[in-house]
């Protein structure tokens, strides 16, 4: 059967020395793969018609549910050009496909999560250059998945006083409680813990990247976040690096 897709790729590689594997986040069809014939000879139909981080339409026949699916046609949709210059804010595209490629299931549908990786897109061409997207986007991706930290009181007692944060624990608890129960902790002092809060009521990142900085809070968001990422969707610790220590 042949199916077509609006698909964005989250990752390639090569096959031989003329085909490749793409892998691709589609709207209707979940995470696909798809092996493109040829797509490395010079006059491939393939050519130019698909990048990372654009939108383009795929043709492809599909075979058995979770096999590699064969490729026909794709033509480039929205190619979102400012990755192509934008070194940072390539970078922050960069992540986030890595991220979605990670905790994506193979063919599964879910639109809405498709909507949430394009979006994500058209924003990081606009402000993937600022240092506070990607906290910012990550805080957001949290909240689509149903895995948002919990920044309020300590999850365990209630206490507003001394806050720590434990990825394990889902977010903030009290010095008391992580003392009592052996908890592993992060320092999270009031002013990083009121800039997570506040970024993570933000529905926008024009709110986050007029945030001022320093680097100790910076960095401190970033050890955070990069934690509590790991912990809650198993993804290596090279896959925020790259961006981070920039
Ligand atoms: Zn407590």
């Amino acid at each position: 059967m042949i199916v077509r897709a609006t698909a964005i790729p989250l990752d390639y590689h090569p096959y031989s020395s003329t085909s490749r594997i793409v892998h691709w986040l589609t709207r209707h069809h979940g995470k696909i793969s798809t092996l493109l014939r040829g797509a490395l000879r010079p006059k491939s139909p393939f050519l130019g018609e698909y990048e990372l981080f654009g939108t383009s339409e795929l043709l492809y026949f599909q075979k058995r549910t979770g096999t590699l699916h064969s490729g026909k046609e794709c033509a480039l949709l929205h190619p979102r050009t400012t990755f192509r210059t934008d070194w940072r804010a390539m970078q922050a595209a960069s992540t986030l496909s890595a991220l979605f490629n990670k905790t994506t299931p193979d063919e599964a549908p879910q639109p809405g999560l498709f909507e949430l990786f394009e979006e994500l897109l058209d924003l990081a061409e606009e402000y993937g250059r600022h240092p506070q997207f990607l906290p910012w986007a990550e805080l957001h991706f949290c909240s689509h998945h149903g895995h948002a930290p919990n920044l309020g009181p300590c999850v365990l007692c209630s206490s507003e006083k001394d806050l720590r944060f434990c990825a394990s624990s889902g977010g903030t608890v009290c010095t008391e409680c992580s003392k009592n129960h052996k908890l592993p902790t992060l320092e999270c002092p009031p002013d990083v813990l009121a800039i997570l809060r506040t970024w993570q009521r933000a529905d926008h990142p024009r709110v986050a990247v007029k945030t001022r900085l320093s680097a100790k809070q910076e960095n401190r968001l970033d050890t955070i976040l990069g934690t509590f990422m790991r912990h809650h969707f198993n993804l290596p610790i090279e896959s925020r690096n790259a961006v981070c220590n920039t």
